[in-house]
């Protein structure tokens, strides 16, 4: 993906371009075509319903969360094959999490007012948490969350706050 921080999820299958322009989220039926979404403190995240045979990878940096790409791909899943909800399986990778992701007052404040005040508190906001919410929203409950901050732990992940001049990680997803 060409990804830009939006919402929009685009379905790919083996004749697509392999840069998928202008997404964020990329959704396909095809086997043996690997998914990929590059972060470096964005949340990579990976879909899965074995059931319907469907894969996504998306990209969840601040914005495109505010945007629901994360509901908004699960959603296009369940629309256009006929995925259930319950039978979507969520990976949310290595990202930066709640313990270092500050930000300004207005910011925080739009983060309470928008999806809760349990997602942030003093400058402090939670983007995996406000993930999860979207998805558990519309019934997708199947969500297991890296542990891992990008920014703080020693783990050998990039991140763009600590080091802007730095590679970046993917997340790859591909069915047999
Ligand atoms: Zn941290």
């Amino acid at each position: 993906m060409n990804q830009v921080h939006g919402n929009n999820v685009v379905i790919v299958d083996e004749n697509s371009p392999k840069l998928i322009e202008d997404a964020d989220g990329i959704i396909t039926v095809c086997k043996n075509l690997p998914l990929m979404v590059m972060v470096a403190d964005c949340i990579p995240i990976l879909m899965y319903d074995e059931k319907k045979g469907v894969i996504a990878a998306v990209h969840a940096g601040r914005n495109s969360t505010f945007l629901k790409i994360a509901q908004i791909t699960a959603n296009k899943m369940i629309e256009k094959f006929n995925c259930q909800a319950k039978d979507i399986k969520v990976i949310l990778g290595p990202s930066i999490q709640k313990c270092c992701y500050e930000v300004n007052l207005e910011l925080e404040n739009i983060v309470k007012t928008s999806f809760g005040k349990e997602f942030a508190s003093n400058r402090y906001i939670d983007l995996q948490g406000i993930n999860k919410k979207l998805l558990n929203d519309i019934g997708v409950e199947n969500i297991e969350i890296s542990s891992i901050c990008t920014i703080c732990s020693n783990k050998p992940y990039f991140s763009y706050r600590n080091d802007k001049t730095c590679g970046r990680f993917a997340g790859i997803i591909m069915q047999e």
